[in-house]
């Protein structure tokens, strides 16, 4: 209870991308949630989780877009790609392929997503399970921050197992939106108004917010 007072906040779609079982449910439930349970579990549809953050004393909520469990049903994925602000491509550190198959990801995000700019779009890149055994990893640093570097992203080697990462990752894609927003237009934040940044669309700014699946929420991972 309380008076707590409610400050705007400039609501992000962010949508999650990678080859099945590399911990993109595990990744959203960290992040949102901070738990990781080892249930395995497959997420039936596609459903969205809220979670505010702050970055440089703005409010964002950032409404993640879980996929997982569609990887096999483009059909049934790619509508949800229209409007996302920022996109995570994960792959991981023990999949030499799911690394592989990030352009191939990327590629189907920027033909379905209908961005306004595709080489400016924010893009992070996540290797997860960075908690493994040295011996199971088969992605080394630096092949991954060389795919990265080439189609200029940010890398982050997360773990949703204990945290690693995962917070960091999302919050550098709210900055890399940030800064695309204020290069095209700086409007962000001013209601109904909307700029090159965000291709003509509105910016939802949204005074309160919750999870979108409430208590009905799923214990993920
Ligand atoms: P998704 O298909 O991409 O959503 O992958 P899931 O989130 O379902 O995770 C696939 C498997 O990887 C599950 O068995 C998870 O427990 C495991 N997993 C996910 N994230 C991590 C991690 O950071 N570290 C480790 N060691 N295992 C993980």
């Amino acid at each position: 209870g309380g008076n707590k007072q409610k400050q705007s906040s400039i609501l992000l779609k962010v949508i999650l991308l990678g080859d099945g079982g590399v911990g993109k449910s595990c990744l959203m439930n960290r992040f949102i949630q901070n738990r990781f349970d080892t249930t395995l579990f497959h997420t039936i549809g596609v459903e969205f989780l809220n979670k505010e953050v702050n970055y440089q004393d703005q409010g964002y909520t950032i409404q993640i877009w879980d996929t997982a469990g569609q990887e096999r049903f483009k059909s049934l994925r790619t509508p949800f790609y229209r409007g996302s602000d920022i996109c995570v491509l994960t792959f991981s550190l023990d999949d030499p392929a799911s690394l592989n198959n990030l352009s191939t990801w990327q590629q189907e995000f920027l033909y379905y997503a209908d961005v306004a700019k595709s080489e400016d779009f924010p893009f992070v890149v996540l290797g997860n399970k960075v908690d493994i055994d040295e011996s199971q990893r088969k992605v080394s640093y630096e092949e991954a921050k060389r795919w990265c570097e080439s189609n200029k992203m940010p890398y982050f080697e997360t773990s949703a197992k204990d945290g690693t990462n995962v917070e960091e990752a999302f919050v550098k894609g709210v900055e890399l939106w940030r800064e695309n927003d204020l290069r095209f237009d700086g409007r962000v934040g001013v209601p109904g108004q909307s700029g090159a940044g965000n291709g003509g669309r509105s910016r939802t700014i949204i005074v309160d917010s919750t999870n979108s699946r409430g208590e009905q929420q799923k214990s993920a991972c």
